[in-house]
């Protein structure tokens, strides 16, 4: 046992690889690629350390060349949730109980494996499962889970050590509890970062989690879930359940000791699991903690003024739009361009776009991948096809879907004449962005309605020379995104630097990389003790007149 007052690691973001022709880091993940595609593993479930083989199966495949199949996983049915439960329930006290600084190092344990040994594995299973370029896998996978595995420690002691005064002869102390019961970390597909994020952060606060990845990004999920063990994660601190996800999440919330449900995903299914909660009020132990990232329908605003920074408007469109096929929940998928640069522009963001190079990830020149899955690649391709139909919206470039060998789907660029087309406002998570040109001296008015347009509120950009209208979007748009960039696109944020989330259908905005998302992950006792308590009943007010 130690008595030291523990500082742990000042965090610093980690350095993004290159993978250059030739460098050693470019070597080792192709070696790993060709190994990963080649074989074809089986995914158990993890239920207190233990991996669980139900036989029912699905499989994981290339969403860039579907015929392949990566691995099968084993699915879970209700009695082996039962069982993820109790197993969280019953490693909690334990867990709770460990000193800070021991939980802490199994995380920054994690990271260091992740950095180092563990970056091949998790960056090839993201491209290969995920279909991300490399770099994309890069900055998701290895950089952007390392920093939330460190930072998460660092910004758990700043908050440990928030105490309370203390007046003269007692001693006020807060301890930080884990929640009352367990956590639901249920996570999205498309950054492996997230999928890491959601179950250890709760766990780091003390709390003990039932983690259901999306079935679309089962196989880098499992192989984080076999970093954590390396890491020394005690048993039955994670347990993983994958399988139906709206038949594990029913189940998940209808049990007593739910304490917190920690999401990334779409609004729609946010908001059922937010009414099943409601709907199950009375059967739990206490109010559960609802924290969910959801939808977007991020914007790239442009000023007359911008004229000078034309080239980086369009390089901010298009990488913004079409990097990892416009499957960031921040990617810009609507901007607001007014006329007089407009002709310039649309000739930048189209000869652009005509460059990006799309195919399979192994091949490291291409610049996209394809689309998550067959449900995605008809849903974007659904709204293709309306925009080739509909009056004022005209295809500029791409607008074409090819599924026969992988889920592609052509970068493309729309302009709508209408700003509340429904191209404009409603989340299409592809490679699709649509421009509404509008007259330059309807500035603030096309401010207000990038604002009231759609129901989001995620991510946003304004580009602008003029520091006047810089002010003037930035107070107009306040509200209308949680992230908001001057002079960049809204994409890319870090750890420690741009802690992520939005509010209004984007989310609860608890700021995912950030001391504000821990704190929803901690129950906080009051401690006072008095040194000398009183001893006498009356008070001196009661003296004789
Ligand atoms: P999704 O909503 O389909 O899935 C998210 C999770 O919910 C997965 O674990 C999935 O298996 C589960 N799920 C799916 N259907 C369910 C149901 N009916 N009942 C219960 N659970 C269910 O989202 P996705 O396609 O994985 O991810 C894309 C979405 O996530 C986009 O809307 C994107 O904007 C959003 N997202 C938001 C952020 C953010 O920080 N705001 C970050 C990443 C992704």
């Amino acid at each position: 046992m130690s008595h030291a007052s523990a500082r742990v690691p000042m965090p610093a973001n980690e350095p993004v690889l290159a993978y250059a022709p030739g460098s050693p880091e470019r070597t080792e993940l192709k070696k790993t690629l060709a190994r990963m595609a080649a074989e074809r593993i089986e995914i158990p479930l993890i239920i207190g350390g233990q991996p669980l083989h139900t036989g029912k199966l699905a499989e994981v495949r290339m969403p860039h060349d579907h015929g392949q199949v990566l691995a099968s996983f084993h699915q879970a049915e209700a009695p082996q949730l039962q069982a993820a439960i109790e197993a969280a329930l019953a490693a909690k006290p334990a867990w709770e109980a460990l000193d800070f600084t021991e939980r802490a190092a199994i995380f920054l344990r994690a990271a260091d494996l992740l950095a180092t040994r563990y970056r091949p594995i998790l960056n090839a299973s993201t491209m290969l499962g995920q279909s991300k370029t490399v770099h994309q896998a890069e900055i998701d996978a290895a950089c952007e889970l390392i920093d939330f595995l460190r930072f998460n420690v660092a910004f758990a002691e700043r908050l440990l050590a928030e105490q309370p005064n203390s007046a003269a002869l007692t001693w006020n102390q807060l301890d930080y509890r884990a929640l009352d019961g367990f956590v639901y970390a249920a996570t999205p597909f498309n950054f492996t970062s997230i999928a890491g994020n959601l179950p250890t952060s709760p766990a780091l606060m003390g709390n003990t989690v039932v983690f259901k990845p999306s079935p679309s990004a089962m196989f880098s999920n499992w192989y984080f879930v076999e970093l954590l063990r390396e890491a020394g994660l005690p048993s039955g601190v994670i347990n993983l359940v994958q399988g139906d996800p709206a038949m594990i999440t029913a189940q998940v919330l209808s049990h007593p000791d739910l304490g917190g449900v920690h999401f990334t995903g779409s609004t729609a299914v946010f908001k059922s699991i937010w009414r099943t909660v409601g709907e199950n009020m009375a059967k739990y132990h206490q109010y559960p903690r609802l924290v969910g990232e959801t939808g977007g329908k991020d914007f790239i605003f442009a000023h007359a003024s911008a004229g000078e920074e034309l080239e980086a408007l369009a390089v901010a469109m298009v990488r913004g739009a079409f990097e990892y096929q416009g499957q960031k929940c921040s990617a810009p998928s609507r901007a607001f361009i007014p006329a007089s640069l407009w002709p310039k522009l649309r000739e930048r963001v189209v000869a652009l776009t005509g460059t990006l190079k799309m195919g399979d990830v192994q091949d490291f020149r291409n610049f996209m991948g394809a689309v998550i899955h067959e449900a995605a690649f008809k849903k974007i391709s659904g709204y293709l096809e309306y925009a080739k139909n509909a009056a004022g919206v005209k295809i500029l470039t791409g607008g074409k879907a090819d599924g026969k060998r992988g889920w592609f789907i052509e970068p493309t660029v729309i302009q709508s004449e209408d700003p509340k087309n429904r191209l404009m406002c409603e989340e299409i998570f592809g490679p699709v962005i649509t421009v509404h040109v509008y007259p330059d001296a309807a500035y603030e008015d096309t401010l207000r309605l990038c604002d009231q347009s759609t129901p989001y509120a995620l991510t946003g950009s304004i580009f602008a020379r003029e520091r006047s209208a810089i002010a003037t979007a930035s107070q107009l748009l306040r509200h209308a995104a949680g992230n908001f960039y001057i002079n960049d696109k809204p994409t890319g944020a870090v750890v420690g630097q741009q802690p992520f989330g939005g509010s209004r259908a984007s989310g609860t905005n608890d700021k995912a990389g950030s001391f504000l998302n821990l704190v929803r992950w901690t129950s906080p006792r009051v401690i006072k003790e008095n040194f000398v308590p009183p001893t006498a009943v009356g008070y001196p007010f009661q003296g004789a007149e």
